[in-house]
């Protein structure tokens, strides 16, 4: 606790007041959490010798206190508070509670973390029957004395006393429906007069006692807030934004200026560049002959500040500018140094009295993805930032918000239900159900977005054709969010409220039905249904942005690739940078046209020859796969993984599907059908797949290296670049069992070596994908010359949780506690990524330079990222759409590692 030395009794008191006004303050903006974030920057700007209202801050640790002991203050906090009021009264010349010469104040609250929905700030404070005249008097002005107070009555009653505000408002209205005004501004001080006692009467019904001593207004706000601080909303935003309800809120008490004194005063917000694009221009709106709280309220019509805007928006009302040409100007000139202290956009409160500029408030100012990324990289160009740090001041998963369509925030919104914003982006189109005829609408040039109950591996052409994904059922992690994130679509999952009917074709939501070619539009960001075709805004990349990511790729030490199965996926993912593929998933090539045809004869011909037979009517076809990859990725590592799924998410379903089976290989459907009986898997997830297959298959495996090796010499002589494929063994438990397909792979490499005449370099690695192999890395390191970390299954097997439930125990879990975080989103150090960081240590042990890289959906999650630098990774794979967050993530990851090697060295 800060202490000061107390003289009178010669022993430490704690500080629980700090002043700031007249170009000083004993508290600074590195006090905020002390002070609170408004009180520090308060403090702050009046040691910059703006022109900020004389007052004083009462310290979180109050607040504290406060709970801690029953509702009570500490005992010295009454005298360190007259002695601020005595601070206020010496710099304004005026007396707080003075019946002829009243000082007024405000009551405003402010935490660290800045928590809207707190409580609201209460101006006005000390007026009263009697002090009213007082500040008629000073003002000369009855009119604005009365309708001050008549506000006061009003704001401090609903605030501190929690009296419903529309009494009041229906009392306002109703007296001025009765005169003929149409405008606040037509009350005359009489007007405001005849209605005081009625609005006492109002706090009177209510049961409420509202006071007249100016002393307890003061401590009836102080108490309010220090009171908000436990209310139900404020404790149920710090859950859910993890802020400790230890921290606190601090007091601001503030010597009132008046924006509502005449045509020469006003209240305004401003931010010193657009929190929209980022320009650099004053982006601001005011109010003349007003209070703060009435531009917030958006009770008034804001005027504009600046001429051009006015003139720009074809305003009548005169702007800042024009009306108070010199305040303006020194606005302008206070935000120039407040941008150049604070090195960073501001946002603004400010109070013009009288001609005079009083400054109220200043903060960093939110902003959008977009306006972020300019703001950053142009403080930087002038100089008030560096360029690491530029680099740190964009959130990568807000880089989401500029790759693609969003929703117009002018536009209007029918909302029809809200899901989860399980993949980002805003998508419209017509209804269809199912996924032959989302293809079907799509040829036809139409343009659909796909609803189901669910999704399966069976709607990827639909999902393909649609423009954007909405289920009733699943969480974030549910193959429809997962699949849409893949392939860049928006997509709403879980939207419970929705009632999908395939027979009748219809969607119920919202008590209206709607049909198939009905159109909705869906906002994948925030997981909102809308009702038809809303205004949407086109992704743009700008020159600030390439700049940004060039200087992020420069200090980054992780590379960054892309999990791609084809072409179009390759070709996504080059674009937004990726290194190289960090999985290809050859399972999609299984599935493609004729091709699950003989996919099928393989595996229900019940021998080796019939196998070979069929896997040599693959083998052009996966070459040419790899072929087209290769070729996109000239230059750069492709990571392919060998067959993975159970073999019997190939199989015939339909009668007509084992016909057709049946009549490719010669054979009887009777016979295919006690086949695929054979091959049911139980355990789709652990059973028999992964390498588990090429063990016992090993013809597959040599199919596919044969496919890869022919197409890396193709590729090679057609770019004239040499690719390195690094060949994945999927699910491998042992160093045994990855022995025996490596040898396979092995002898094709040298067998396409003689035939071709051309040596590939190549390399052969695991997945790390199961708990033991994670234990045993260390021995399948001497066989493995890559790990490739596949936490999407590690996380299941870790937790014993598939990702599907997930969505509704983690959920859950976190609320109670349980859980820190969602393990599936981002790696905790307790669990998987324990599981990582110990097959890294142990890998690395045995093969010092074992490549490592991760492939699950961790490696495109910020947070995940910071890990995989710390434990030292060299790559992650993410999503060809999350390559860019990726990047900068890893750049941000990158810093923060050399910040903190910096931090390690001793000190002398
Ligand atoms: P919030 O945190 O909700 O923005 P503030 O404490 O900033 O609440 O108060 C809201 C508005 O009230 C300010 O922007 C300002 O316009 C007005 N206000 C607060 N204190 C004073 C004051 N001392 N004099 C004049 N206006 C004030
Ligand atoms: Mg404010
Ligand atoms: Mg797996």
């Amino acid at each position: 606790m800060p202490l000061s030395i107390d003289k009178r009794r010669d022993r430490p008191t704690t500080q629980w007041v700090y002043t700031f006004g007249n170009g000083q303050a004993e508290g600074h903006a590195g006090m905020k959490s002390l002070l609170g974030g408004k009180g520090a920057n308060l403090a702050e700007m009046s040691r910059l010798g703006l022109p900020v209202p004389p007052g004083f801050t009462i310290t979180e640790e109050v607040c504290t206190y406060y709970e801690d002991h029953g509702r009570s203050y500490p005992e010295a906090l009454k005298a360190q508070v007259a002695n601020g009021l005595d601070f206020l009264g010496r710099l304004t010349g005026r007396t707080f509670g003075d019946t002829e010469n009243p000082l007024l104040v405000s009551v405003r609250s402010g935490s660290r973390a800045s928590m809207p929905g707190m409580m609201d700030s209460v101006l006005n404070i000390g007026l009263n029957d009697v002090t009213v005249a007082g500040l008629a008097k000073w003002a000369g002005d009855e009119r604005f004395a009365y309708d001050t107070y008549v506000r006061f009555i009003a704001k401090y009653s609903n605030v501190v006393l929690n009296v419903e505000r529309h009494h009041f408002e229906e009392i306002l209205d109703e007296y001025k429906h009765r005169k003929g005004y149409t405008l606040d501004t037509n009350m005359t001080a009489q007007d405001w007069k005849a209605i005081l006692p009625r609005y006492k009467q109002v706090v009177e019904e209510a049961e409420k006692f509202f006071p007249q001593e100016p002393q307890e207004q003061l401590w009836g706000a102080i108490r309010s807030v220090f009171g908000s601080w436990m209310n139900d909303r404020a404790i149920k935003y710090r859950e859910l934004n993890a802020i400790p309800a230890s921290w606190g809120t601090a007091v601001n008490v503030q010597a009132m200026v008046f924006g509502n004194m005449g045509e020469t005063s006003g209240t305004g917000v401003a931010f010193t560049r657009s929190p929209a694009t980022g320009e650099k221009v004053l982006y601001s709106e005011f109010q003349i002959n007003a209070q703060g709280e009435d531009l917030v309220a958006g009770t008034h019509t804001p005027q504009h500040n600046t001429e051009d805007a006015r003139l720009a928006s074809g305003s009548d009302k005169p702007s800042m500018e024009g009306v108070m040409p010199d305040a303006y100007k020194e606005l302008l000139r206070n935000c120039g140094i407040l941008e150049e202290h604070y090195r960073d956009m501001q946002d603004i409160e400010f109070t013009v009295q009288k001609g005079k500029l009083w400054m109220l408030q200043t903060r960093n100012g939110e902003r959008s993805a977009k306006a972020a990324v300019r703001i950053a990289v142009e403080l930087a160009t002038e100089g008030l930032i560096t360029k690491n740090e530029a680099i740190t001041r964009v959130e990568p998963a807000a880089l989401d918000q500029l790759l693609h369509l969003t929703i117009d925030p002018q536009a209007e919104r029918k909302i029809l239900a809200t899901g989860l914003p399980a993949s980002p982006g805003a998508a419209a189109g017509e209804i269809v159900f199912n996924s032959d005829d989302a293809e079907a609408a799509k040829e036809a040039g139409h343009r659909v977005i796909l609803v189901r109950a669910e999704t399966s591996p069976e709607d990827l052409h639909g999902m393909h054709a649609a423009e954007g994904i909405l289920t009733m059922r699943g969480g974030i992690t549910s193959h429809a969010a997962v699949v849409a994130r893949g392939m860049g679509k928006p997509c709403v999952s879980g939207a419970g409220s929705i009632r999908v009917d395939y027979a009748a074709q219809t969607l119920t939501v919202a008590g209206q039905i709607l049909n198939k070619g009905d159109i909705i539009t869906i906002d994948g960001s925030n997981g909102q249904v809308l009702l038809g075709q809303v205004r949407m805004l086109e992704p743009a990349l700008s020159d600030e942005f390439d700049t940004l990511m060039g200087w992020a790729d420069t200090v980054r030490s992780i590379k960054v690739r892309a999990n791609a199965d084809t072409p179009l996926d390759a070709n996504t993912a080059r674009n937004f940078g990726a290194e190289g593929i960090g999985l290809c998933r050859t399972e999609h090539m299984f599935f493609e046209g004729d091709r699950i045809v003989a996919v099928r004869e393989m595996m229900l011909s019940g021998d080796e020859t019939g196998r070979r037979a069929a896997l040599a009517k693959l083998l052009p076809m996966q070459r040419k796969d790899f072929v087209e990859l290769f070729t996109i990725m000239s230059g750069l590592p492709v990571t392919i993984r060998l067959l993975d799924p159970p073999l019997h998410e190939f199989l015939p379903h339909s009668d007509d599907e084992f016909e057709e089976v049946a009549k490719g290989m010669n054979g009887s459907v009777g016979k295919l059908k006690q086949r695929a009986r054979e091959l049911h898997e139980v355990n789709p997830m652990l059973g028999f797949r992964g390498c588990r297959l090429a063990v016992v298959y090993p013809e597959i495996a040599e199919m596919q290296a044969r496919a890869i090796f022919e197409a890396a010499v193709e590729a090679g002589r057609k770019t004239g670049q040499r690719v390195v494929p690094e060949i994945m063994v999927p699910l491998v438990i042992t160093k045994a069992e990855l022995d025996l397909v490596k040898e396979r792979i092995v002898a094709m490499a040298e067998a396409v070596a003689e035939e071709t005449g051309v040596k590939v370099e190549y390399q052969v690695g695991t997945m790390i994908e199961l708990p033991r192999a994670a234990l045993r890395a260390g021995e399948i390191a001497e066989s493995a010359e890559f790990f490739s970390f596949g936490t999407n299954d590690l996380t299941q097997t870790t937790l014993g949780i598939s990702r599907d439930d997930a969505a509704s125990f983690l959920g859950r879990y976190m609320q109670k506690g349980l859980l820190p975080t969602d393990p599936f989103i981002t790696i905790d150090q307790d669990g998987v990524g324990e599981l990582v960081k110990l097959a890294v240590e142990r890998g690395k042990k045995t093969r010092g330079n074992i490549k490592l890289g991760i492939c699950g959906e961790h490696g495109g999650d910020p947070a995940s990222i910071h890990f995989c630098q710390a434990v030292g990774l060299d790559y992650v794979s993410c999503s060809p759409y999350r390559v860019t967050i990726a990047r900068l993530a890893a750049a941000q990851a990158a810093l923060q590692q050399r910040a903190e090697k910096l931090a390690d060295v001793p000190a002398f």
